[in-house]
């Protein structure tokens, strides 16, 4: 563990860094991230082999992990000029022979607190706003995925100076010593509980914060779906990285008319997909450690078992699985699942689906499948939800275009693409004004007319 005056030494350094401008300078960012993306494409190998040992992810879904920031980075170098540019804005009248401008400015010392689901990914994909945006940055990766923490130390330490762009590796200690120090800006991705002891360390030095949570995310299907894609999409969603996805379908709500149809479809898509013994495939992750296998195993519990419900804890395996009659009251449907088990309810009128959502805090993300289109802006009109997509999940964090965060429970704050500009910058509002004139009516002694 670091001392508490190393980590304040590591800040002080990037703050004096800070101030020397360099970073402010546009074509240093674009050379920063030309860096990264050199790094991270001639470290492929170390990280998705440190992805398998962390959570026996396939090597397909960790390099999804890699390409998902390598996407960012050429996203954020072909737009990077037009989004430092100075916007200018209209003067009211009074204020003429001026110019008002507004000016994205760097925020300085960055921290990113990163989770163990999405190792790789959920250090690196804020790093590239934070770099576009012309800060510095400490990175506190989650010791949980010990390995992926240690090929991400490995490539910062290689190929940036630690007073520009550094990783402090450590536990729950070092992120609190982390947290006691005064940032420009936290960035947070982890559990709800979690985020709110950040909050409230940053809330001691007036740190802006952005909170990446997770929650119950909700998939609604009506009865006019494609059941055959339905289930396939829902399945790779729910069931990638053994259902350790905080944008993954949490529960499933679907339309008494097409239950049947579906959650047999949804079977014969976990057969094809994970094959008859998931435990053997290699297309199949396991859960982080014992505490979640734990946790998991307890929700088995509940309902009753559609399909899957092995598990191994020697290897920490827990089979894709669905689970039929659950109650709100079941655990299961109290908290967030995180794992590879998909409780299913049925509704009969859309309206009820959309009631049942609303009555739970905020998700993270809302799925819903139909071809309806009138159900589409119905669903979309009547809930809240921190992004959405219809007819497929997990994808819209694939579009660097598409803002994404929570809102309410799930958190708060934008990233991806230009929103992760935004959020690492603050707006400077700027004045200009000539000379050329100078009206005396608006100066003291203020005549009564006037
Ligand atoms: P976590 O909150 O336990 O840990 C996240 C980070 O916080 C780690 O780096 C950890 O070292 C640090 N930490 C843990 N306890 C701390 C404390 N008391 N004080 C200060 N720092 C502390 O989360 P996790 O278990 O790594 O990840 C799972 C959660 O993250 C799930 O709830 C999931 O939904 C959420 N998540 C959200 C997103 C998103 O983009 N919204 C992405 C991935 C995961």
């Amino acid at each position: 563990m670091m001392t508490q005056s190393k980590v304040s030494e590591f800040v002080n350094k990037q703050r004096q860094f800070f101030q020397t401008g360099k970073t402010k300078n546009v074509e240093f960012r674009i050379e920063t991230l030309k860096r990264l993306e050199q790094a991270i494409e001639e470290n492929k190998d170390p990280i998705i082999q440190a992805l398998k040992a962390d959570l026996h992810k396939p090597g397909f879904e960790a390099y999804f992990e890699i390409i998902g920031v390598l996407t960012e980075i050429k996203y954020a170098l072909k737009n990077l000029k037009n989004w430092t540019k100075a916007q200018k804005v209209a003067t009211p009248f009074h204020q003429f022979l001026s110019s008002a401008k507004v000016y994205h400015e760097p925020l300085g010392v960055i921290l990113i607190i990163g989770p163990w689901n999405y190792p790789f990914n959920l250090i690196f994909t804020p790093l590239v706003g934070v770099i576009a945006a012309g800060n510095c940055a400490i990175l506190k990766p989650s010791e949980i995925a010990s390995h992926t923490s240690s090929v991400i130390a490995d490539i910062i330490q290689k190929t940036f100076d630690p007073s520009f762009i550094t990783v402090i590796k450590g536990g729950v200690e070092t992120s609190k010593e982390l947290l006691s120090e005064s940032f420009d800006h936290i960035f947070f991705t982890g559990g709800t509980e979690i985020g709110k002891i950040v909050m409230s360390a940053a809330a001691q030095h007036l740190t802006p914060v952005t909170l990446e949570l997770g929650g119950k995310s909700p998939c609604i299907v009506d009865d006019s779906v494609h059941i055959e894609y339905t289930a396939k999409r829902i399945v790779w969603g729910k069931f990638s990285n053994a259902g350790q996805t905080c944008t993954a379908p949490d529960y499933l709500l679907v339309n008494q008319k097409i239950k049947k149809d579906l959650l047999n479809s949804i079977k014969e898509q976990i057969q094809k997909f994970y094959g008859d013994d998931p435990s053997t495939s290699h297309s199949y992750s396991r859960i982080i450690n014992q505490r979640h296998f734990y946790r998991l195993s307890e929700l088995l519990k509940d309902g009753r078992i559609l399909v899957g419900g092995d598990t191994n804890l020697e290897v920490l395996y827990i089979a894709p699985t669905v689970i039929d009659q659950v109650s709100w009251k079941d655990k299961i449907m109290q908290e967030e699942i995180f794992g590879p088990i998909l409780p299913v309810v049925e509704y009969t009128e859309l309206s009820e689906a959309i009631h049942l959502v609303n009555k739970q805090p905020k998700p993270l993300a809302l799925y819903f499948f139909s071809s309806n289109k009138k159900n589409q802006e119905s669903v979309l009109q009547s809930t809240v939800s921190g992004g959405a997509c219809i007819n497929e999940t997990v994808m819209q964090l694939t579009v660097p275009g598409l803002p994404f965060g929570g809102v309410g429970a799930s958190g708060f704050g934008r990233y991806h693409g230009k929103a992760g500009f935004d959020t690492f910058s603050y707006q400077r509002g700027v004045l200009n004004k000539s000379f050329l004139l100078d009206l005396k009516w608006r100066y003291p002694p203020y005549a009564q007319k006037k």
